[in-house]
């Protein structure tokens, strides 16, 4: 034990396990090592790196888009990629791409806190809105249908959204904030689900490199007690932490609770879960969707009219539970009074609650 070691013993103290000089700050969630704040800042930046290098995410010349909500898995996203960005020399063009949904008192209010962001990083923003996409604000869906389903509203047309938004900013690549601990509870879910297509594909790190822009997660193995309790709050980033007054997604809150559960016993049950969902072999009698694109938009679909086109006309014409579940609606070439039906299959597009984008 050297003198610095003893010094810090005796005032109470315990060393960084890895430069073994300065005292620990933290028990790193993920591992449990006690390490100091400047080496919990290398080792949480250079596993990022790492997992963006090993996977390819990006190639040099690359524009990217941040899905930027304000709230911490994003800020965080955009202030590590910007700092990679330059201390890797990745030349990528880095924007920041917000999506307006018009909940009134939440996003309006992160909203601002992603404008703050733009300056703080020196990444331009563009902003798109459901009332200019669809005609439609969050708060008018709700007080249509009130708070049920209203998250497979919102889900659909965010990731509609944002693939228009990157298209506008004529970007190469769209990166989300997607931790490691919405990957595990996405895979849980599509297992409770029955949802195979879906199970098949939500652990890829990137997505949709057949449809306009494809979608990568830096953030695939990144804890989210290391996001937010530790890294976004040692660095006092400045994000947005209120949960959306539309937020009731029972289900999705029951696995989350149950993963958190688990990660208390046991760190590793997060990236164990990862690693299950990545080895699933899919059998091959397994029908999967075929892509096309839909007969109204244009926007990729693997039904007759995209998702945001039927729910859209439902709202449209008044029966906002239309396309509501599997098969049933437009789709099914049914043209009027389809049989409304509660529930949803569709969680793709991370019905947010607590989560970011
Ligand atoms: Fe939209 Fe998320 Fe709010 Fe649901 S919880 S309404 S998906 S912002």
């Amino acid at each position: 034990m050297d003198e610095a070691d003893t010094k810090l013993r005796k005032a109470g103290g315990r060393l960084c396990c890895i430069c073994n000089q300065r005292r620990a700050a933290l028990k790193r969630p993920k591992t449990l090592e006690q390490i100091c704040r400047e080496c919990f800042y290398e080792v949480f930046e250079e596993e990022i790196h790492q997992v963006i290098v090993d996977n390819q995410l990006f190639k040099p010349g690359e524009r990217i888009a941040i899905g930027a909500s304000g709230g911490k898995d994003s800020t965080v996203l955009a202030y590590v990629l910007s700092e990679l960005n330059r201390r890797h020399n990745y030349g990528l063009d880095l924007f920041l791409l917000s999506v307006d949904e018009g909940i009134t008192g939440y996003r309006d209010d992160s909203l601002e806190t992603v404008k703050r962001n733009e300056m703080q990083y020196g990444l331009p923003l563009k902003i798109v809105s459901y009332k200019d996409l669809y005609g439609w604000t969050m708060d008018e869906i709700v007080k249509m249908i009130g708070l049920k389903n209203n998250c497979t509203f919102c889900g659909v047309f965010r990731r509609q959204a944002l693939d228009r938004g990157a298209s506008l900013l004529e970007v190469d690549k769209l990166a989300t904030g997607h931790n490691a601990d919405d990957i595990a509870e996405t895979i849980l879910l599509n297992i409770l689900r029955g949802d195979i297509a879906r199970l098949s594909r939500c652990t890829s790190i990137t997505t949709g490199e057949d449809g306009p822009i494809p979608r990568c997660k830096p953030f695939k193995y990144t804890y989210e007690k290391e996001i937010m309790f530790t890294y976004a709050y040692f660095k006092r980033l400045d994000y947005f932490s209120t949960e959306c007054i539309y937020s009731p997604n029972a289900y999705r809150g029951f696995a989350r609770e149950f993963i958190k559960d688990l990660e208390r016993i046991r760190p590793r049950a997060i990236l164990d879960i990862i690693k299950s969902g990545e080895n699933f072999r899919i059998a091959t009698s397994t029908k999967m969707p075929e892509q096309g694109t839909c007969e109204r938009c244009g926007y990729i679909s693997s039904q007759k009219w995209c998702k945001a086109c039927v729910l859209l006309e439902g709202l449209n014409r008044g029966l906002p539970k239309l396309g509501i579940g599997r098969n049933k609606g437009l789709n099914n070439g049914r043209k009027k009074d389809v049989k409304q039906t509660s529930g949803t299959k569709s969680i793709e597009s991370k019905q947010c609650g607590t989560l970011d984008f």
